[in-house]
């Protein structure tokens, strides 16, 4: 993926986190490089990205709501602001009931309608607190946990390795037997980003633990519990212990450490604690007898909680659960309670978002392909995604070129990675199928409700999917999603109309621009079907390394120099980056961006580039680039970042093209500055 911090599952949790830009009016469009923006006081050399950027960094006060701003949430505002429009206007222009427009008509209504939800207060929780209540044995506590199972997790798509539920699923190809759908599964449970925030002794860490007991503590109370203090001071010990067992965000990314197929028996055998057989029955697994078990240690100690831990302080942790879960559903005290947490804290905002952005977000999540159409049917013309497709095109006809020129790859392995090439399924806009929502029951006036039936749906549409024939042709994110994908096991590419708008893509300036942005975005995206996990893909999708040893060695020279390039960066003195951790993202934002500077040129047909508001051509495109990751982030977010993110911040991003030759003759970079590399520093992995 190439922009934003957050999973969609844990942007339910976290609210403040879903990106969503400024009040006020956006500025005006401009069409080419933002020159008032840069600050040429700096040399390209020393600090390229305030080079690009420095005097909007300086002039730009990140807004209340967000715990960063930058271009991407621009775009993001626009989007937003666009799909409310589109969305409103299905409210109002009262299509048949049970048509797709009617239900997300009907969907952000109710959501936005905080006087009935008030109105009926704490109510709509009740049932499931009932049933958590009434949890009297571990078989009891199975069952319930088996009912929390979501499809929120996904390991090599969307990368989202987090679920605030025991456990998350993941229908996808499996990686032994491509032709087949498997269910892999994931650990969960903690309410906190990632272990370390759990585990970690430093101060700032110690501090946050304090605000996540006062805030487990004040929603228990909300879900009138009597010595909520006490209550929850359990829960998150019981979280803690969850922390300690759990797999680091980084051993979460090695693909050959997670791929673990166990049988239904071996869930007993391995993992012993949790009734296993009540869990799947009651999460409606009862079929598959073949799961992927993605943190084998964590299962088993997550397993054996279940029977270390009282049932009551299983129950008050399901309670929290539960309401947290529901907070944007539920009346404003809960609403409010949630912010003071996941807002303020964890990422440093001032003011809770506008209810109609989360709106918007809820109703994409649940009716995402309804609302995409739409959207893309006002906002993507034919002719942008014949222009995008020539440019993907052009980008891989590059990356083939890059390939085949390579010394010291092998035959064998050439051949093997054009084949790869030659079969990866490139979706632009968007997919050629939408999704069928007639089985998803919408009803005014019930948020509530509907947030639970859409989780409910989606979760069924993918569990539907075992047994089934892959589809090739599905979409991970929708069309107005400002964002872009590479799918390796499918050896599939996204991307949503919604990146492919200015200023990341414009028709109405220089091909230089475009290629130093979209195109790099799209260079990044062929390149994770190569990057380190890539590689161990073949064209069909299987877990099969495709490398020959010295190839692979040679790869992995290169990828262990551009940790050590990425290890160095140090945002905060007591926290460096992690270029293990960031390694695949790395690997793509290289490559893919030489792929696009390849593509870039070769599309001038051999004529000089237009010099362009004082720029040769070669500039615009480094200078797009740097300004397509403009971007000031909170302190406390861009910690979490580090800590859980598979890409480096945006910054840090910018700095690949210290890895590119022509970014030196560009800018006339010489030894002695700062962003300066020796030829052979240089990271070549294509
Ligand atoms: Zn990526």
């Amino acid at each position: 993926m190439r922009r934003f911090v957050c999973p969609l599952a844990f942007c339910l949790v976290i609210p403040a986190l879903v990106a969503a830009p400024p009040k006020g009016d956006a500025p005006a469009q401009i069409h080419g490089l933002d020159l008032s923006g840069m600050d040429r006081s700096v040399a390209p050399g020393d600090d390229f990205f305030a080079h690009a950027n420095g005097a909007w960094l300086k002039r730009t006060e990140i807004p209340g709501d967000l715990g960063a701003f930058g271009v991407g949430y621009e775009v993001i505002e626009r989007t937003d602001k666009r799909t409310a429009v589109l969305i409103k206007t299905a409210a109002t222009s009262k299509p048949p009931a049970g048509s797709d427009l009617r239900k997300i008509g009907d969907y952000f209504t109710s959501f936005m309608d905080e006087k009935t939800i008030a109105a009926k207060g704490m109510k709509p929780l009740k049932p499931i607190l009932n049933t958590i209540e009434a949890i009297q044995s571990r078989s009891d506590l199975a069952r319930y946990l088996g009912t929390t199972l979501q499809a929120d997790v996904d390991v090599l798509n969307a990368t989202n390795y987090y679920t605030p539920n025991l456990f998350g699923l993941w229908v996808a190809q499996d990686l032994d037997e491509p032709t087949r759908y498997a269910p892999f599964l994931l650990q969960g449970g903690l309410g906190m980003p990632d272990r370390s925030y759990y585990l970690d002794a430093s101060e700032g860490m110690v501090k946050i633990r304090t605000q996540y007991l006062a805030h487990v503590t004040g929603m228990l109370r909300l879900a009138g519990l009597a010595e909520a203090d006490k209550r929850a001071a359990a829960v998150v010990d019981l979280e803690a212990r969850m922390a300690m067992v759990h797999a680091s965000r980084e051993e979460s990314g090695d693909v050959l450490k997670g791929n673990n197929h166990w049988t239904r028996a071996d869930f007993l055998a391995k993992a012993p604690g949790l009734d296993w057989g009540t869990f799947f029955a009651a999460a409606g697994l009862q079929r598959p007898e073949l799961f992927v078990v993605w943190q084998p240690a964590a299962f088993m100690g997550l397993s054996k909680l279940t029977t270390e831990v009282s049932l009551d302080t299983w129950k008050d942790y399901l309670t929290f659960h539960a309401i947290q879960r529901r907070s944007r559903v539920l009346p404003k005290a809960v609403v409010d309670q949630s912010f003071s947490f996941y807002g303020k804290v964890l990422s440093g905002t001032t003011q809770p978002r506008d209810r109609w952005k989360t709106g918007v977000a809820m109703t994409n999540q649940a009716l995402g392909e309804v609302v995409g159409k739409a959207y893309v049917a006002r906002y993507f013309p034919p002719s942008e995604k014949i222009r995008a497709q020539k440019m993907v095109a052009n980008i891989i006809d590059a990356f083939r070129t890059r390939i085949e020129r390579l010394n010291w790859m092998s035959p064998e392995t050439k051949a093997k990675a054009i084949a790869k090439l030659a079969t990866l399924k490139v979706g632009v806009g968007y997919p050629d199928r939408w999704q069928d929502y007639r089985g998803l029951k919408i009803v005014a006036g019930d948020a509530f409700g509907n947030a639970e039936r859409a989780e409910r749906f989606e979760y069924q549409r993918n569990v539907r999917k075992l047994g089934q024939p892959i589809d090739r042709g599905e979409w991970v994110m929708t069309p107005q999603t400002v964002n872009a994908v590479n799918l390796p096991v499918m050896n599939a590419l996204n991307f949503p109309a919604a990146i492919l708008q200015p200023p990341y893509f414009d028709p109405k300036r220089p091909a230089a621009m475009d290629y130093g942005s979209t195109g790099a975005t799209i260079g990044h995206e062929i390149s994770h079907s190569f990057d380190d996990s890539g590689s161990l893909f073949d064209a069909s999708g299987k877990l099969n390394n495709w490398w020959t040893p010295e190839d692979l060695k040679h790869f992995q020279a290169s990828a262990d120099q551009l940790v050590r390039q990425f290890d160095a960066y140090r945002p905060f003195p007591d926290l460096p980056l992690n270029g293990k951790q960031t390694l695949g993202e790395n690997i793509a934002d290289v490559a893919g961006l030489a792929a696009a500077y390849d593509a870039y040129r070769l599309s001038l047909a051999g004529k000089p580039a237009p010099v362009v508001q004082g720029f040769s051509g070669d500039q615009q495109f480094f200078i797009s680039y740097a300004q397509s990751w403009r971007e000031k982030t909170r302190e406390p977010l861009l910690r979490q970042q580090i800590l859980t993110d598979g890409h480096a911040p945006a910054e840090y991003r910018t700095f690949s093209v210290r890895n590119l030759d022509a970014w030196y003759e560009a800018f006339q970079v010489k030894p002695g500055q700062t962003l300066y590399l020796a030829p052979g520093d240089r990271v070549k992995v294509w």
